[in-house]
């Protein structure tokens, strides 16, 4: 596990985030009044089951929500040397300067959006022209060269089609396009998905080096708690685009707070539990319907009457890790049974 040392300073500070969805079936709530700040250098993983609002939530940073989607409120400031911005207030010819130079994207299945028919350096110098217009030709090549290089793929590949190198290769590809402006911040979307085992690992290695080196702060979108133990700094644990967590990485292994991150770290397979596997119960909600008070209750071991009537509380412990749950006050230390009693006498319905 890792830990983050030396003096940093705020990379992006997300606050309040709404996004929703307008379907024909009715409003969906797909990023429900997230806040994180992230420091430069830092490694944040972001988990949860599938649609639990991770890929909205970076798509929301980017600007490239979609109708019927809509950002709803909140702000995202992202801190370069060039002073603070917010990115949800840029135009989108801001905005298309911003991604690559000061935030970078690299999305889900990345490596299946090279073009085909053009060459990898093309593809490469295309990202980088309207950022840098002044730039020779040659210039532009280096740059290109020396991310392929960062990324530990050869020069040549500048050279090469997609259909020629594999697919760890290709998604080195795409981590070097994202970091050729040196970005303060990296979103990987399920980076390593659809890659073996062992190439997996290399990949997270790859973007682990390149990241430092260029001191940007990462969100790194998974769900494989495992993979998220070795590579980042805290983990963020979303469920029905809520944040239910952010602890430190050692914390939240050693002793998460919230039951569903419990629940998530208890289905990690271990050595010594050969064969044993411990699954969440039940189905994550409908984000149409959701359950009243928390919306985890339908599914959690610990839920009581308090949680069936009443959103939890947002809790921050005196060393700064975040939960939403009745099972703590809002200082982040355990409720009692008459506390939870009371609480659940005085909250509306
Ligand atoms: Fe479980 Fe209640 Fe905490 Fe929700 S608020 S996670 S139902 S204990």
């Amino acid at each position: 596990m890792t830990s983050l040392n030396g003096t940093r300073s705020v990379a992006l500070q997300i606050n309040d985030l709404q996004v929703t969805y307008y379907t024909d079936a009715g409003r969906v709530k797909a990023v429900d009044g997230v806040s994180l700040t992230l420091q430069s250098g830092e490694r944040l993983g972001l988990v949860g089951e599938s649609g639990c609002g991770k890929s909205t939530l970076a798509l929301a940073l980017m600007q490239m929500i979609k109708p019927p989607g809509r950002i709803e409120s909140g702000s995202a400031i992202i801190y370069t040397d060039d002073g603070a911005v917010d990115l949800l207030k840029l135009s989108e010819e801001e905005m298309r300067q911003t991604r690559l130079s000061k935030i970078s994207y690299i999305p889900q299945g990345a490596m299946n959006s090279l073009n085909p028919v053009m060459r990898i350096g093309a593809q490469m110098l295309d990202a980088m022209q309207d950022h840098l217009p002044r730039a020779s030709k040659r210039e532009l090549i280096e740059r290109a060269e020396h991310a392929l290089e960062s990324v530990e793929l050869k020069r040549s590949v500048f050279q090469m089609y997609p259909h020629e190198l594999s697919g760890g290769m290709k998604q080195r590809v795409c981590i070097a396009i994202g970091i050729l402006l040196n970005p303060k911040v990296i979103i990987a979307d399920e980076p390593t998905s659809a890659l073996d085992v062992v190439v997996q690992r290399q990949v997270m290695e790859t973007i682990r080096r390149v990241q430092e080196k260029i001191n940007a702060a990462v969100i790194l979108i998974g769900h494989d708690m495992g993979l998220m133990a070795q590579v980042t700094h805290r983990v963020a644990v979303m469920y029905a685009g809520k944040l239910v967590e952010v602890s430190n990485v050692r914390e939240i292994f050693r002793h998460p707070l919230h039951p569903y991150a419990q629940a998530l770290i208890r289905s990690l397979p271990r050595l010594k539990n050969k064969g044993v596997f411990h699954g969440i119960p039940g189905l994550a909600p409908s984000l149409l319907h959701l359950p009243s008070g928390c919306v985890f209750h339908p599914r959690c071991d610990r839920a009581m009457e308090i949680c069936k009537i009443a959103a939890p509380p947002r809790s921050t412990t005196p060393d700064g890790r975040f939960v939403s749950c009745h099972l703590y006050d809002e200082q982040g230390n355990p409720t009692t049974p008459d506390q939870r009693g009371m609480q659940a006498h005085t909250s509306p319905r």
